[in-house]
């Protein structure tokens, strides 16, 4: 094994990988021991040739190795399946009853580069390394072992993948699958098209804040913003809102949470409407001079998209959040609750909170934090990883 191809790190850069962080930056890199091809598997060492891990290496990425382990290993299909048990038996654990859910979550399961997600018996993967790339085949005779399952999809649409001279692909890599699936949340059916939807389909990451947040939207009338599949206002309504509204700019969304309404029976309570959320509150909040603005929901709930792709975004996107959260707290009844998510990686929650609490400030109004909110367990926090945290989300009463 020690004619694998040797990455030497330049002293001080062997820390943080030492710490659990499996990413080596090109500029990280003193000298490579004999040239490697991209994809190829390598070794890593400090600059006192002690062994930190092995990986996949790819000089067409600013990260130049991708590790997989502390240790050498033999990247075969034993090695994936191994690997895909173990994060299978993280979900059972802490997901227990859960048919669909995230089974890799790459950095998060020490898989760099490969995700995993399984909608009932179909199983969606992406894929963002060249190393992970080259290895597909063994990749997916592991799922097949681990889960059987009806069909694997491929969807590899992704800007990550430019980053690692890969180009778009797509497509079924095994069995049979047409039309749209419907998938079980807590009970609650999801029609979604696994091949042209959202991230791969839908928004694992939320499945039990979708109960959490309905425990306190549970009665009156529930603003559903954002609402692309209808997750939360669906589950609002099942847990006894009177009414629920849904909000997305994206006809095929709303067209869509309308057919999911309708596979859960829930209709009579729920009313859609194809706009764009900041113009729509815009216009919620607009008074004539002397007019009183008559607060009419029980319960706001805003998921926005990331609004930052990268860290100078981030003042732009703080602008956007104060924005929606002012406008929703001058619409939201006394008692009522927002509960409001920021998915941007960039966004830490302290800062998202301290923009919540600013537009309070700025509407006059008092907030009770009821509920703080991660991404779901089937996404999971390596905190010596920072990168694998990225959602949060707070629940608020109003006071006053
Ligand atoms: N809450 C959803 C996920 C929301 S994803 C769930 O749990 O599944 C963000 C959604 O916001 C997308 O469906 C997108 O179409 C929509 N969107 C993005 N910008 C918008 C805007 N300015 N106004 C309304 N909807 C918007």
């Amino acid at each position: 094994m020690d004619s694998l191809p040797t990455v030497l790190l330049k002293p001080g850069e062997a820390d943080r990988i030492v710490a659990g962080h499996p990413w080596v930056y090109g500029t990280s890199i003193l000298r490579l021991s004999r040239p490697a091809a991209d994809g190829e598997l390598v070794q890593v060492k400090d600059h006192r040739q002690r062994l930190l891990g092995s990986g996949f290496f790819n000089s067409h990425s600013k990260i130049h190795v991708r590790l997989l382990s502390p240790d050498r290993i033999q990247p075969d299909q034993a090695f994936f399946e191994e690997r895909i048990r173990l994060a299978l038996e993280v979900r059972r654990r802490h997901l227990p009853g859960a048919s669909s859910f995230r089974v890799v979550n790459a950095e998060s399961d020490f898989l760099s580069g490969l995700i995993v997600d399984k909608y009932e018996d179909v199983l969606v993967v992406q894929i963002s390394s060249l190393g992970m790339d080259q290895r597909k085949s063994l990749i997916v005779e592991a799922l097949q072992r681990v889960f059987s399952p009806r069909a694997i999809l491929e969807r590899g649409d992704m800007a990550s993948r430019k980053f690692e001279g890969l180009p778009d692909a797509g497509g079924l890599l095994q069995g049979q699958l047409e039309g749209p699936l419907t998938v079980n949340l807590n009970g609650l059916k999801f029609e979604t098209d696994l091949a042209a939807g959202h991230k791969t389909g839908l928004y694992l990451d939320q499945q039990t804040n979708y109960q959490r947040v309905a425990g306190l939207a549970d009665r009156g009338q529930v603003l559903d913003a954002f609402s692309f599949l209808g997750g939360f206002g669906l589950h609002a309504a099942r847990a006894g809102a009177e009414h629920v509204h849904f909000l997305d700019q994206s006809p095929e969304a709303i067209a869509a949470a309308r057919r999911n309404a309708s596979l859960n029976g829930l209709t009579d309570k729920c009313s859609f409407e194809s706009v764009n959320v900041f113009d729509w509150l815009k216009a919620q909040t607009a008074t004539r001079p002397h007019e009183k603005l008559i607060p009419r929901w029980d319960a706001i709930i805003l998921d926005p998209p990331s609004f930052t792709r990268n860290r100078a975004a981030v003042p732009d996107a703080l602008r956007g959040y104060k924005e929606i959260h002012l406008r929703s707290l001058k619409l939201l009844k006394p008692g009522g609750t927002l509960a409001t998510f920021c998915c941007s990686h960039h966004v830490p929650a302290n800062l998202f909170r301290d923009t919540v609490l600013s537009a309070a400030y700025d509407a006059r109004r008092i907030l009770r934090q009821v509920a703080t909110f991660s991404q779901g367990p089937d996404h999971p926090i390596i905190p010596m990883i920072p990168e694998t945290e990225y959602l949060k989300g707070f629940a608020f009463e109003l006071v006053r």
